[in-house]
């Protein structure tokens, strides 16, 4: 029998998991969807089978992981690509927070399932999740193996002048208190295809990442490595985010506990889900904000010119850490579709050798392409960022082998 070329993706939250599932002799995708809202009442899967362009939506309770999993198994059999299937190679989770530990991705057993519990506490929201996902994923299929691909682990390579805070270290290490970075399979996998697109070697360019999303992140990357990343010991640190509010002093927070009398939980929840482009115009649609613009509303211009001011200091700074830049590159939902957003980040830095064209970037496209000028010095690119792939890649290098 020929080996296993396929490789299923989860991405297990703490209500939902997302999936793909792609033959890696084509990285071509078979299947995907989503399940959402478990273990609630109104629970909602949506599955499409790429092969035909068949759609399913189901509605209804479904409990917890377990059951949403066996749902997801069920959907793929009837489109006869089953988890029982002897094409199947292994199952890649995404795993948020893998600390200094996880260094790269790595075939689960009991032990690493340890680890990965033992980080917990500092990812509070997401590492929980992931164990759920990968301990149902291993109870239905207990003979395939299960790799964890961490979102910290492209960062580990960062200095200890990046990734230490100007703390005690005997405090800090005794809590594991540093910069880890995050979204690290989407700064891996963009500044890789940045390389590609100008025809050259990951370890012969400088790549300032630009992941814009709902989260959003900076990373400076030094000949294929990571050298520093806006992300810290959580996703709050760095840019302003769809509903997070990045840098801020930290004294803000005694400030609101001592003079405005709000719980740490409180403060927490405002400043991860109540802040950023939301905390400043009530909304975090880029879409919907300058729409806003255009018709003169004023909160949402200054929320976009907060917006921007952090990404320019944030390109400035990475500019000054690699010393020589080869390549901007804008990906996820804002950086991939947001042109005024990439043009009003640039605005002002021509000296730096960054421009954008103003004609390539208002072309919308959905493949990676260049925005900078003809002539430009640094490439500016935009590069659709493909977090699945990136897992499913991972994961096949590593069992791909020993099958
Ligand atoms: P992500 O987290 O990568 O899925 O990005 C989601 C965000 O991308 C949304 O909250 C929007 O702010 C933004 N977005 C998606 N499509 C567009 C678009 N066409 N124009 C501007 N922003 C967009």
């Amino acid at each position: 029998m020929s080996n296993p070329t396929r490789v299923l993706v989860l991405n297990s939250g703490s209500s939902s998991v997302k999936y793909q599932l792609l033959d890696m002799r084509d990285s071509s995708r078979l299947a995907a969807g989503l399940v959402e809202r478990i273990g609630e009442q109104t629970s909602r899967l949506r599955h499409t089978c790429l092969g035909t362009g068949d759609t399913r939506e189901h509605s209804g309770p479904i409990a917890d992981h377990d059951a949403a999993l066996k749902a997801v198994a069920g959907e793929l059999s009837r489109d006869g690509l089953g988890l029982d299937s002897p094409e199947l190679a292994a199952i890649g989770h995404r795993v948020v927070h893998g600390g200094l530990f996880f260094t790269q991705p790595t075939v689960v057993d009991d032990e690493v399932l340890t680890e990965i519990e033992r980080l917990i506490p500092v990812a509070p929201l997401h590492n929980p999740a992931n164990l759920t996902g990968i301990r149902t994923a291993r109870a239905l299929r207990p003979d395939l193996p299960q790799v964890a691909v961490f979102d910290t682990a492209f960062h580990t390579t960062m200095p200890e002048s990046a990734a230490r805070y100007a703390i005690d270290p005997r405090i800090a290490d005794r809590h594991r208190i540093r910069r880890y970075g995050f979204h690290g399979t989407s700064h891996a996998y963009v500044s890789r295809e940045t390389a590609r697109l100008l025809g050259k070697d990951p370890s012969e360019v400088n790549v300032i990442v630009l992941h814009l999303g709902n989260g959003a992140s900076a990373s400076a990357v030094e000949k294929g490595r990571c050298v520093d990343t806006s992300m810290g010991l959580t996703p709050l640190e760095g840019l302003v985010m769809g509903t997070r509010s990045g840098d801020l002093d930290p004294a803000v927070i005694f400030h609101l506990a001592r003079v405005g009398g709000m719980s740490m939980e409180e403060i927490d929840t405002l400043l991860n889900k109540r802040s950023g482009l939301f905390g400043l115009c009530g909304d975090n649609d880029m879409r919907e904000i300058r729409r806003r613009i255009d018709e003169g509303d004023e909160d949402a211009a200054l929320a976009f010119d907060i917006y921007i001011h952090r990404l320019k200091k944030y390109i400035g700074a990475y500019y000054a850490v690699l010393g020589t830049v080869d390549a901007v590159a804008f990906t996820a939902g804002v950086g991939e579709n947001a042109a005024p957003v990439r043009e009003a980040a640039l605005t002002g830095l021509e000296s730096l050798g960054l421009a954008v064209d103003p004609e390539r970037n208002a072309v919308r496209g959905d493949g990676s392409r260049l925005i900078s000028p003809e002539s430009a010095r640094v490439a500016v690119a935009v590069v659709p960022t493909d977090e699945e792939l990136e897992i499913a890649t991972q994961t096949y290098a590593l069992v791909g082998k020993h099958n």
